[in-house]
């Protein structure tokens, strides 16, 4: 291979963001080349998204064995889990979808380097590829998707088989006996539900005053609940301040809000407070990029950076950092380098945690709605009330519509739920087509479905659900 390579434009990193961009650029006839330092798919495909929620799929299934199934007269005695081959299979789904999306990047004529990328000024790439060869590659578009790592903190260094990062979670062969889990945001309580419900003793210690802080309390307490129902207890205001090891197990200490101190026994720990961008060691300097105080590239609507000719998009560039905004704004950042009309707006980007039930929620909450001027109204719906629900076994949870009284917008969906998760889309859709809660409502769902809760809902906005008694 030369040395000193040119394209069109090159993409560093190949997740969510980078590798969708790659293909967009690709589709719009730019010349375009890829760099990975490991493995195509990134944190999504690799250690995040999709290994997580295989293993949240198989573990409520074995969970359903365990309590709902009796209830719908299935005899199942007996059941086991071989954890080992639960791993195997988890790894297959990502290997057919990280294979998935090379021969995508070829099949659209994108090149693929392997190696560790660094800027080295304006339009200037220097590159350490995986076989040690150093090569310099140069563009006139370069699209920054590095993405971002698990947050250490002081006392719980990460290693490989006690106190684990969401990756070392994902890759255990053993399932824990006692588990702590610091850290309550989705990644925690999605890892901590799977060990609850394989069998492992979870304890969720969370610094804020409740777990998925920020959340309204009413859509996390179906999350508590079924914790706790899985033998989980969860402690909030609760901060962890360090542990002992004798062999292996563990007597973490965690400093209570009255003072006080406990220990909490635990084969393993899983540490998941926050994710940190990778932009430490991108030669940001040599294009004349400075970070803001969390680390993040500042970008405008087209993910530009202030340096011509260099774009960021992903994790790197801030909150949602979620998989689907990456890609959105890959898709986005390869239409403006081809010179088409395209920005990123990040409201309607829905987030869902996979959590049990699951919660999935898109625009602003009711409070949101209130300090951005609006004057809300609310319309919440039971899952209780819906038969496809009831069909299911699982019929925990609520949706709720936020809208404008004056002009009828929808500005919010929550919802807590079976099948919260595809549920969103609709609500999204809605979101991004400006639609009016009338609009769900007038709009005909197949029965019987759980879509049905979303227009229920619309409708209990306007003050007629029909399957709901009347306040
Ligand atoms: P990444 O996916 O982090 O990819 C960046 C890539 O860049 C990596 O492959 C890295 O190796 C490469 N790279 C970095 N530096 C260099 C360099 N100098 N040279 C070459 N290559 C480099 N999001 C969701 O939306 N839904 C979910 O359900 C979800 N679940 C998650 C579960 C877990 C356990 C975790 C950890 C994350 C989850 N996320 C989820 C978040 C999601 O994974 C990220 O938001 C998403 O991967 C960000 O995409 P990205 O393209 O910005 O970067």
């Amino acid at each position: 291979m030369s040395d000193e390579m040119h394209f069109q434009a090159v993409v560093v990193g190949a997740g969510p963001g980078g590798y969708v961009a790659a293909i967009r650029l690709a589709q719009l006839g730019v010349k375009t080349a890829i760099i990975e330092r490991k493995n195509l798919g990134g944190v999504c495909l690799n250690i995040g998204c999709i290994p997580s929620k295989a293993l949240i799929e198989a573990s409520k299934r074995y969970a359903f064995l365990g309590d709902d199934a009796a209830q719908m007269g299935i005899q199942t005695s007996g059941a086991t889990v071989d954890f080992p081959a639960m791993q195997t299979w988890k790894q297959s789904v990502v290997h057919k979808l990280t294979q998935g999306v090379g021969a995508l990047l070829k099949g659209n004529g994108v090149t693929i380097l392997e190696g560790d990328a660094r800027l080295e000024g304006p339009g200037r790439l220097q590159v350490k590829l995986n076989d040690g060869t150093p090569a310099l590659v140069t563009a006139d578009h370069i699209v920054l998707a590095t993405g971002s790592r698990p947050i250490e903190i002081p006392g719980f260094p990460f290693d490989s088989d006690h106190v684990l990062s969401s990756t070392g979670a994902l890759a255990l062969q053993k399932i824990p006996k006692r588990m702590v889990v610091i850290g309550g945001g989705y990644i925690g309580l999605e890892m901590g539900g799977v060990y609850a419900r394989l069998g492992s003793k979870v304890t969720v210690v969370e610094m804020a005053s409740q777990i998925l802080p920020g959340m309204p309390r009413d859509l996390v307490q179906p999350v508590s609940r079924t914790l706790i129902k899985r033998g989980a207890e969860v402690i909030t205001d609760a901060r962890a301040q360090g542990f002992s090891r004798s062999r292996a197990v563990s007597k973490v200490t965690i400093e209570l809000k009255d003072g006080s101190t406990r220990e909490i026994t635990a084969d393993a720990i899983l540490v998941t407070v926050g994710r940190r961008p990778n932009t430490e060691r991108l030669g940001l300097e040599s294009v004349g990029i400075s970070t803001d105080e969390r680390g993040f590239i500042p970008v405008d609507a087209q993910c530009r950076t202030t340096t011509p000719g260099l774009y960021a998009i992903g994790d790197i560039v801030g909150d949602p950092m979620l998989a689907h905004k990456a890609s959105k704004e890959g898709e986005v950042v390869a239409e403006v380098i081809a010179g088409l009309p395209s920005a990123m707006d990040v409201t309607a980007i829905p987030a869902v945690v996979f959590s049990e039930p699951e919660i999935a929620t898109v625009g602003l909450s009711e409070e949101a709605a209130k300090s951005a001027g609006y004057t809300p109204v609310t319309g919440k719906f039971p899952f209780a009330a819906n038969g496809r629900a009831l069909t299911t076994g699982k019929s925990e949870g609520f949706t709720r519509v936020i809208r404008d009284a004056d002009t009828d917008l929808v500005l919010g969906v929550e919802i807590v739920g079976p099948g919260a998760s595809d549920l969103i889309a609709e609500a999204a859709l809605a979101l991004e087509m400006t639609a009016t809660a009338e609009d769900i409502g007038l709009t005909v769902h197949a029965h019987p479905t759980l879509a049905e809760v979303v227009m229920e809902a619309s409708h209990a906005s306007r003050g007629h659900a029909v399957h709901a008694m009347p306040k």
